[in-house]
């Protein structure tokens, strides 16, 4: 059996329990361990598929085509492993499978309750999702204290009797406020949120103190003598100026020490951490910068896409640039002037996103780096417009845009297949999950993968129409991936541009730091060539 690490969160959300979560994993695989990081998300959406991304960020999407929280993103970026529906669960998850098993009768007539059939299920899921590793990490979503929390809570409580109190560590990230007033740093938060636990039974081994400043040995003492800590348990964790560095600091803390102690797992190996140390000195400190304008829907908010800014980031690490990010709203396209809005930018990349609210403003993102020969870069619903564009503008396609037609389409040329036709008062069906591609040999996508199959994952309702295929490609549209298992069109490419490349799945959910997505990569790379060669004409 694996042997776990739960991580809760106390007093106020976004205090980087996922970066928390994501670097122990790190540091603990660095140590030669099989880790895997498990998200409990409290809520009672079955999964984070029908979520909104203004309220919520971005969908992440693993391979075997669960919709789940972007946390998931965060922990595959950091312990480089690829995760899969069993690293998710959520309230409304667990149930429905508790009420399924109720209606089979599985219960034999019993009554079923929170304790012990919701708790027992939890329990089997976390066990499922550890099966084979040496450490599992559990990241409760939420704050203790929340209602919805406490089937999870109590499960995790459990958990120590299941598994053994020795193969159980509690780690809990709370905030330590500054308060202005008084130039003091203030426990009273963390004590409250600690007693909150034990209420409950579970007394933290270790707590990660988010504060904005250094916090002494006589601070640590008090932290540790209220909440019943050693004082090398209280960890330090001030803010940083990339994620990537968090690995780092709170190896310098200890942590991952600590947490091999309480497990009583050997700790005599320093884990090695030279290429995260580059990640942040190359991410810090760059000699050039390229401005890439992100043109989507959900701009407002920070972490609707989550991923693809990460994959940005990771293609100027490579190539030793700055990547300036700057979110143009795409329905502002639609009201003035796209050329003026967009003139500033070293490379453009259109996003996915659903609903027909700002497709024309893409559209004309499409167009001026079309003709203007600008780096772009377009994702799902980008590549989608790029393809309109160019059936529009180049092809002179102009069909009448179908009242049955989802609004979504905007143009025929891109469609629900048959098959999802069938389905559509249902809401069609998504291709959701990886799917192979075979590359066109000498575009700019297998140069940038440096292979000619590829599998990449998708999450969307649309596909290019196969209809209009001849016709775009006379028109000089290259084809360059094409779906191995049917026949539908993945990549399309205009070889005589600087980088015009449109994807139809999301390759920013594979981006790793040390290694980003090749074509995030070979966008980088064109829109820093466009760069230099913009500085030498002016
Ligand atoms: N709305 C488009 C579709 O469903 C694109 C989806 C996306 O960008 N993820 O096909």
């Amino acid at each position: 059996m694996s042997k776990y690490v739960f991580i809760t969160g106390g007093v106020v959300s976004s205090l980087g329990k996922g970066i928390t979560a994501g670097s122990i994993g790190t540091l603990l695989k660095k140590r030669g361990l099989k880790v895997s990081i498990l998200k409990i998300d409290p809520y009672l959406n079955v999964d984070a598929g029908t979520m909104n991304p203004f309220q919520h960020g971005e969908v992440f999407v693993t391979d075997d085509g669960a919709e789940t929280d972007l946390d998931l993103g965060h922990y595959e970026r950091f312990i480089d492993e690829t995760l899969s529906e069993k690293n998710s669960i959520t309230t409304g998850k667990i149930y429905s499978s508790v009420i399924q098993k109720e209606r089979r009768g599985d219960y034999l007539g019993g009554t079923v309750q929170v304790i012990p059939h919701i708790t027992n299920d939890i329990q089997e899921r976390i066990i499922r999702a550890g099966s084979g590793l040496d450490v599992l990490i559990v990241e409760i979503g939420g704050t203790v204290g929340d209602i919805e929390g406490q089937p999870f809570l109590e499960a995790i409580r459990q958990m120590a009797v299941r598994a053994g109190r020795e193969n159980v560590v509690y780690c809990h990230v709370t905030l330590i406020p500054y308060l202005e007033a008084a130039k003091e740093l203030k426990t009273k938060p963390t004590q409250h949120s600690v007693q909150e636990l034990r209420r409950i039974g579970i007394l933290p081994n270790i707590l990660v103190c988010r504060t904005s400043h250094a916090m002494d040995i006589g601070m640590k003492n008090k932290i540790a003598l209220f909440c019943d800590v050693p004082q090398e348990a209280v960890i330090e964790v001030r803010d940083e100026p990339t994620i990537y560095n968090v690995p780092i600091s709170l190896h310098k803390e200890g942590l991952d020490d600590l947490v091999l102690k309480y497990l009583g797992l050997p700790c005599d190996n320093e884990p090695d951490l030279s290429d995260w140390a580059k990640v942040v000195d190359r991410y810090m400190n760059p000699p050039e910068e390229v401005k890439i304008a992100l043109v989507g829907k959900y701009v407002q908010h920070k972490d609707a896409y989550l991923s693809v800014v990460e994959a940005l980031h990771h293609g100027g690490i490579a190539h030793n640039v700055r990547v300036n990010i700057v979110s143009v709203e795409a329905e502002d396209l639609e009201r003035s002037n796209t050329a003026e809005i967009l003139k500033f930018a070293d490379g453009i990349l259109i996003p996915g996103g659903f609903g027909e609210r700002g497709v024309e403003g893409m559209i004309a993102a499409a167009k001026y780096a079309r003709e203007n020969n600008v780096p772009l870069f377009g994702i799902c619903l980008g590549m989608q417009m790029m393809v309109v564009e160019f059936a529009r503008n180049v092809c002179k396609l102009h069909e009448a845009h179908s009242k049955e037609m989802n609004p979504a389409t905007i143009h025929p040329v891109i469609h629900l297949m048959e098959e999802q036709e069938n389905l559509k008062d249902l809401g069609g069906t998504m291709r959701l999950g990886a799917y192979p591609c075979d590359l066109a040999y000498g575009t700019k996508s297998a140069q940038s993968y440096g292979t000619l199959h590829i599998t990449e994952r998708h999450r969307h309702r649309y596909e290019f129409n196969n209809a209009y295929r001849e016709r775009l490609e006379n028109a000089g549209l290259k084809i360059a991936g094409v779906c191995t298992e049917r026949d539908l069109v993945e990549i399309v490419e205009l070889p005589e541009h600087i980088w015009y490349v449109g994807g139809q799945f999301h390759g920013e959910l594979k981006s790793r730091p040390t290694r980003p997505h090749p074509l995030f990569d070979g966008f980088i790379k064109a829109s820093s060539e466009y760069m230099r060669n913009r500085a030498k004409e002016a």
